[in-house]
C-alpha cells in the first residue's frame, strides 16, 4: 500500500474506531485521533496587568482552553502546515524546528 503518511494521518494504529469529535471552527465530525488538538492559555485580563496584580498578591485565574480543528481548518488558519514529501514521513503534524 502506498502510504502518503507514516500514521495515514491518525493516531490510530491497530484500534478500530475512535470518537467523533466537532470541528471548533466548522462544526465538522472528525475522529478525535485524526483532528488536531490545539491547547491555548487563556486569561481575560491583560498579561501586563495580570502581572501588576499578582505583585500586588491577588489571584488571576488562568484557563487552558482546549480546541480541536480538522485538517482542513488547520491548514487554512495556519496551524499545521502542508509538509513536503520527506517532511510527512516524520512523526507529528506541527511544524518542528
Ligand atoms: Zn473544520
Amino acid at each position: 500500500m502506498v502510504k502518503k503518511r507514516k500514521s495515514r494521518g491518525r493516531a490510530k494504529s491497530g484500534k478500530g474506531r475512535s470518537d467523533l469529535v466537532h470541528c471548533s471552527k466548522c462544526g465538522a465530525l472528525v475522529p478525535r485521533d485524526k483532528a488536531i488538538k490545539v491547547t491555548v492559555r487563556y486569561s481575560p485580563v491583560d498579561p501586563t496587568l495580570a502581572k501588576e496584580l499578582r505583585e500586588k498578591g491577588a489571584y488571576v485565574p488562568v484557563t487552558y482552553v482546549t480546541k480541536y480543528y480538522c485538517v482542513s481548518c488547520a491548514v487554512h488558519y495556519g496551524v499545521v502546515k502542508v509538509r513536503s514529501e520527506e517532511e510527512r514521513k516524520l512523526p507529528g503534524r506541527f511544524t518542528r524546528r
